[in-house]
Parts: structure tokens; sequence; C-alpha cells
């Protein structure tokens, strides 16, 4: 089968699957075995390991990710932060150089701004909506341009076209952490983009059951990777393959629910008169609304908003609805509120989170795949004097 020649909502069911079926099975069983017996005279290239990411369970997932993606390969880690932290050491261990967006993932910002040091690597943040900018940062060893699809938890959009080519021009490894659009959303390797990186953990599972994570890309870095992840060890076992192969086959038909519901919530509380200011790219607000419809199929189901009442305001408000589930996170079936200075911002000063724009009231909000009737119904009720 030709798994190119179908629509994504295909692909995810048929895409990489074994052929023939192990077993006859209609799933890819569970490989819950650490070893596998070995042929005389089969090299060391031949073994069969969980920790080398080379079971079936593996293979089908790489498959079926690559051409989700639309990927030469691809690669399941145990964590997204597995991914990116083995992807920029790839990439740039030796003396590297690396220009990354400057509203990171508070796992990635740490890594970069903690760690890559002790590896000899190097960084500079760049304001990725300005490529202007981005030229007087570059240095000899620049090896690297790092961005997100969309940031956490503004919603702002990078320029993302203007990375690629940038890459291109200056012969940088370009990455991107498309964690929060997915495929359903955006493809940057279809725009030029070298690797997609992934957590697992969120829209790819979508079940919030799961730890784990995704390199796609051009097949000789993907390879990279791969080498460096077999010792670095941070494979994905086999059970937790089993987990986001599930989930991966209903990633279409929730992402597009989540686009919906979240689309029709940002227009909502937009004109509600509590709310002061809504992050989404599908309201003309949006600083960069224009971009995102040229490069997004759909925005994602996470939105940011802050109250005229600031922080009390917001409490209250999380206190009092029903359906969505008090927590950091997002991407699962079920809809989840957080104010992030208080969880995924909470390591950052307040001077810090000002600076950036994340007030101490803003709430953020992980659609899930409830009614959006139900879903608004409820944060009517809960806006309420
Ligand atoms: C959660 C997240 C990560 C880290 O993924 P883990 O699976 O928790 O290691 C990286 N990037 C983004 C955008 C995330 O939301």
């Amino acid at each position: 089968m030709d798994p190119n020649g179908y629509r994504l909502e295909t692909q995810a069911i048929h895409a990489g699957e074994p052929s023939p079926r192990i077993g006859g099975a209609a799933t890819v069983p569970i490989f819950q075995s650490t070893v596998y017996e070995q042929k005389e005279g089969a090299s060391y290239h031949d073994i069969v390991y969980p920790r080398l990411s080379n079971l079936p369970n593996h293979i089908v997932l790489a498959r079926k990710l690559a051409v989700l993606e639309g990927g030469e390969d691809a690669l399941v880690t145990g964590s997204g932060m597995a991914a990116i932290a083995t992807s920029l050491l790839a990439v740039l261990g030796g003396g590297g150089h690396l220009l990354a967006q400057d509203s990171l993932y508070g796992g990635t910002h740490n890594f970069v701004t903690e760690d890559l040091k002790s590896f000899g690597i190097s960084y500079d943040f760049i304001d990725a909506r300005r490529p202007e900018t981005w030229g007087s940062k570059l240095k000899a060893n620049t090896r690297a341009i790092y961005v997100e699809a969309l940031t956490n938890p503004l919603l702002q959009v990078a320029d993302h076209r203007a990375v690629a080519a940038f890459a291109r021009q200056h012969n940088l490894i370009s990455l991107i952490d498309n964690t929060f659009a997915t495929a359903v959303n955006f493809r940057p390797l279809e725009l030029g983009f070298d690797l997609s990186l992934h957590s697992a953990t969120k829209y790819l599972n979508g079940h919030t059951d799961l730890v784990a994570g995704a390199v796609i890309g051009r097949g000789e870095l993907v390879r990279k990777v791969h080498h460096l992840l077999n010792h670095l060890g941070g494979c994905l076992e086999p059970h937790g393959c089993y987990l986001l192969y599930r989930g991966l086959r209903t990633l279409v038909l929730r992402v597009r629910q989540q686009n919906a519901s979240a689309r029709a919530i940002a227009h909502f509380l937009s004109k509600h008169p509590q709310v002061k200011k809504v992050n989404y790219p599908s309201l003309e607000s949006h600083p960069q609304h224009e971009l995102a419809q040229t490069l997004f199929q759909g925005f994602g189901g996470v939105l940011s908003f802050d109250l005229n009442g600031g922080t009390a305001a917001a409490q209250r408000m999380i206190q009092r609805v029903r359906l969505p589930i008090p927590g950091p996170s997002l991407g699962g079936v079920e809809t989840l509120i957080t104010r992030p200075s208080q969880t995924s911002h909470a390591g950052m000063s307040k001077a810090d989170r000002e600076q950036l724009g994340i007030s101490d009231g803003l709430i953020r909000f992980s659609t899930g795949i409830e009614a959006p009737e139900d879903l608004i119904e409820d944060l009517d009720q809960a806006l309420k004097d």
C-alpha cells in the first residue's frame, strides 16, 4: 500500500502497518519482551532490543508518524524532552551555536539556558516574529535554529516560512516543536524544516495517560538522533508504544473537534463583558492573525485569556467551572484549565513573566472533546456575578 496517496484520516489508520499483519492481528500486538532470539551469524545491527527502538511497536509508530507529517523517517522517544534534548545534542554537539525562539516551553528553556553550556554549546535568543533581527545573531559556529509552532501560553506565531528560508540560506538545521499544532494543523517539513519534534504526551497520544515524544524529518538527521538516543537511553517502552499507537489512530478526529471547539470558545470569550483579552489565532485581534491563516489548517485546542478582574477573578472562575479539570498540561480529550503563573511558568520571576505578557491572572484553557455548547454554558455560568 502506498499510504501517501491517502488522506490524513486514512493514513492515521493504515499507514505503517506491518504486512503481512503480525499473527493476523488488526492492531500491532505489544512485544513485551526484552530479549529476542538471535540467529548464528547475525550482526550487531540485527540485535532487537527495546532500548534500540526497533521492536515492531516502535517501527509501526515511526512509519505512521513519518507518513502523517510528510517526513522521510521518524523515531519515538520516552518523553517530549527526550526528543528535544537528544535532537539538540545530536545537531549541536561539539561546539555548535543555537538560535532559539525567546518564549520556549519551560523544560526546553531550562535545558537551553542551564545545560547546553556543559556540552560546549552556546545559544542566542531571537524574536521569531522579526526575521530582520536574526542575521546579526549569526556566528561562525551557528548550526541550528529552533522555534515552536505556537507559543505557550500566548499562542504567538513565528514567521515559520522565513525560519525555513533563513536556515536554507545560512546552512543551518531548522528544528520546530510542533506539539501544539500536530500534522493535522501544521506541516513544517513541507515548508522546508529539517526536524519536527513532539511531546507525544499531548495531542499525539491525546488521552492523558502516557509520557512520550517523537522526532520526524530528514532521514539522515533522524538516524543521527536515533544513534544518540540508543546511547542516552531515552527510549519508549513497548506498552507505552501501544498506547501512543492507539491514541494516534484517532488524532485527526480529536484535533479537528478541538480546533472547532476552541475557536467557538475563543469567539464567545472575546465578546464577554468580563473578559479583557483572548489569545487565539482565529481572532482578528491576534497580532499574527493573517500570517497564521496562511500557515495553519486549524489553530488547535489551546487558548488563553485575561479577565477584567485580574487574578482574583481568575481564581474565582477556576473554582466555579464544573467541566474543566484544574491542572497543567494540554492536548487530552478532557478540558483543562490553569493559570500558567502558578504552573508552567511558576519557575520564572513575576517580572520576567510580565515582560513576556503573562499576567498572574492569565488563564490557559486546553479544550477537550466535550460538546462545545456544554463548555460554553459552563464558562458562562462561571463568569456570572
Ligand atoms: C509538554 C511539552 C514538552 C515536553 O514534553 P514531555 O512529554 O513532558 O517531556 C515540550 N514542548 C511542548 C510544547 C510541550 O507542551
